[in-house]
Parts: C-alpha cells; structure tokens; sequence
C-alpha cells in the first residue's frame, strides 16, 4: 500500500471517529465502528471491560499497542467539516487520532507481518476519567503472552513530526482530593458567632501551597492544585459548608505516599485554628508512568529507522500529566512515545476545544507502531 493511500484512508478514519466523540465508557459507536474495521481488515475484535483486543499472527509472545477511546466532555470549538456531532463531546486529546494510527498499524501489518511473535492491538476506554479503563482490561487479563507494550500519544508541545522518547519516568501519579470546611452559620453582617467556612476555606487553599514551598525537598517535583470550590447560598449568609476539589502531581512514590497525611493534617490544622470542622478524602489515581531504560532505547532506534534520525528527541524532563499506561507499564516492560504535531497553524495545546493537527502525522505514527511490534518480538526473540 502506497504512503499517500494510507495516508488517506487514515485521516478518513480519524475524521469519522471525530464527528461522533464518546466519553468514559459509553463508546458503544466507537466500538462498533472500530469493530467493523478491523473485521473488514480481517481481524476479529473481542470487546474487553469496555474496549477492543484483537490478535495478530500466532505465537507464544506478544507485542501489545495500545490507543485510547475516549473524548472529553467539552464542546467542540473547531469550524471544520468533521465537527463533532455529539453536543458537549470533543476528542481534544488527540484519541481519534490514536485510533486511526492504530489502525494504520494494522494494515501495515498485515503487508509486512514480524518475524517472531504476534501483535495484540488495544483500544482502552475512558483514560480521560479515572480510574479509567486500562485497569479493568488489565484485570481481563489482556497482558497475558504479553512480553512488551506501546503507546503514541500525539503532542502538539513537540515540533510536528519530532518523536519525543523518555527512559525511566516520564509522567507523574495523579491523584485527587476533596476537603469538606464545615462551619456555621449566621447572618453576614453579624459573623461573630458563626464559623465561616469561605474564609477558612481561602486559608486552606493559601496554606496548601506550603506543601509545595515548605514541605518538600525543593528537587523533588510535586504539583498541588485546588481546581475546584464550592460553597455558600447568598451574599449575605455565612457559609457553613465550603467543598475544594484538587489534585496533587508527583513523580516520586514515597512523596506520593506521604502526601495525604500531609494534605490532611495541614487542612484539619487550619480549620481547628478557626473552629470549623473538616471532611477529609483522598483518591489515589494512576501511578507514574515509568518507561522501561532498554525498550525505550529499543524504541528510540526504531524511531531513527523508520522516521528519520532527525526526528527522534530525548526528552529530558518528565510531564506532570498523568496517564493509565501507566498501569500496563507495572506489569510488562514498554514505552511511551510522543508524537509531535506542534506547528504555527496547529497550535491549541491538548485538552483545549480548538486542538486539531495535521493529518499527514497519522500516517508517521502508524509506520512507527508498526516497526515497534515488527521489531520488538526479533528484539525480544518472542
Ligand atoms: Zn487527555
Ligand atoms: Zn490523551
């Protein structure tokens, strides 16, 4: 199949996956078009805890490539013919594009099969809301013969057609916390005797900060956002209730671990200090994301073979974003690829209702996955 055919049959997929944006796991069109694809391919997709799983070739070991489902829960900002369709829904995090990479992937495949081993292709539901989909698939047991695992995430932040490669950690644990302020009540003009939960409220967000400036060893990264507050009826009622909803960013597992003991005791010490009472939760998200040192380097040389050695970049930071490869990355050895779609008329960042790229990236990002699985199981000797 020539490159230019590939290419077209790609973006199609990509901009009919993009009119009918799903979320979580409610990708019941998604589904079914990615099923019928694949079976016209000649495969025969099994729906798994919400996603898609289908083989490739026989054999004892697998490579696994993975693309996720879903869109977000945003409105779609784009005037271009394939819009989305679903009022409220938007793939703003590059996930159709995933899809149809995959996709392409697979037709490759199909020309040009490995040597060793067989593929297994993964579409994942809902990795934008956690706990997201990899775990129940995971659970499924969709890692079983897997002996490797890749992701390409498209990243409008890198130059368009740069492929950007971390060893060891590449994205930070994402977990999340609520805290309930509760106060008392009273008229706003007589606040003595009341407990404002607003005013304590604003200290615990002031305060939270210290985490980040005062309690940490200042390399380490740590990220602590208050994204979310709520609270109050009227302009004139003391609050008596105030809900903050955060999350914290962190790299390092042992801060990871430490950090709702430190969320916790810091807030209840601010609330005690005003009198107010405090309700305390902390969900525990995805894990970093740790790429494996010998396949990232295996996935590096791939990059400089099939893309070009101008392409590949090292990144020398990690992000913190997070993402639930990370969970398949717990259990078998792979690696998590940017593929950059930057450039001075694609330039809305990730998650933002105008993200959009060009097209003729799919095509590179296919290639890629390709080589990963092709060369992977040689690699391996699976
Ligand atoms: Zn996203
Ligand atoms: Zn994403």
């Amino acid at each position: 199949m020539k490159k230019n055919e590939v290419q077209a049959i790609l973006s199609n997929v990509r901009r009919a996956i993009h009119a009918y944006p799903e979320i979580g796991f409610n990708l019941e069109r998604t589904r079914a078009y990615l099923t019928a694809l694949l079976q016209e391919a000649g495969c025969q997709p099994r729906a798994v805890a919400g996603g898609l799983v289908a083989d490739l070739g026989s054999g004892p070991g697998r490579v696994l490539l993975r693309a996720e489902m879903d869109a977000l829960p945003l409105a779609d900002g784009k005037k271009v013919s394939y819009a989305s369709q679903n009022a409220g829904a938007c793939h703003a995090c590059g996930h159709d594009g995933h899809m149809a990479m995959l996709y392409g992937a697979l037709l490759l495949l199909k020309e040009n099969p490995p040597a060793n081993g067989g593929v297994r292709l993964l579409f994942q539901p809902a990795e934008e809301s956690p706990p997201g989909g990899a775990l129940g698939m995971l659970e499924a047991g969709v890692l079983d013969g897997v002996r490797a695992a890749f992701a390409l995430h498209l990243n409008p932040g890198l130059p368009y057609g740069k492929v950007g490669v971390k060893a060891g950690v590449m994205m930070a644990a994402a977990d999340n916390f609520r805290l309930t302020v509760l106060g008392s009540s009273g008229h706003g003009a007589m606040p003595q005797g009341t407990v404002d939960a607003v005013l304590v409220a604003a200290h615990a967000v002031t305060a939270l900060q210290a985490l980040v400036s005062r309690f940490r060893d200042p390399l380490e990264p740590l990220v602590v956002t208050v994204g979310k507050i709520h609270g109050g009826t009227a302009s004139n009622v003391v609050a008596d209730k105030v809900v903050l909803e955060g999350t914290v960013r962190t790299l390092d597992q042992q801060l990871r671990q430490e950090m709702p003991g430190k969320l916790e005791a810091l807030s209840a010490g601010v609330c005690a200090a005003f009198g107010a009472r405090l309700g305390f939760e902390y969900l525990w998200g995805y894990p970093p994301l740790i790429n494996n040192r010998e396949l990232t380097n295996q996935a590096a040389v791939r990059v400089k073979e099939t893309l070009g050695a101008e392409t590949l970049l090292e990144l020398e930071r990690p992000l913190m974003g997070g993402e639930d490869f990370a969970y398949f990355l717990e259990k078998v050895p792979g690696t998590f690829l940017f593929l950059g779609t930057g450039s001075e008329h694609f330039r809305y960042p990730l998650h933002h209702c105008c993200f959009d790229f060009n097209e003729d990236i799919l095509v590179h990002g296919a290639r890629l996955l390709a080589a990963l699985a092709r060369e992977t199981g040689s690699v391996l000797n699976i």
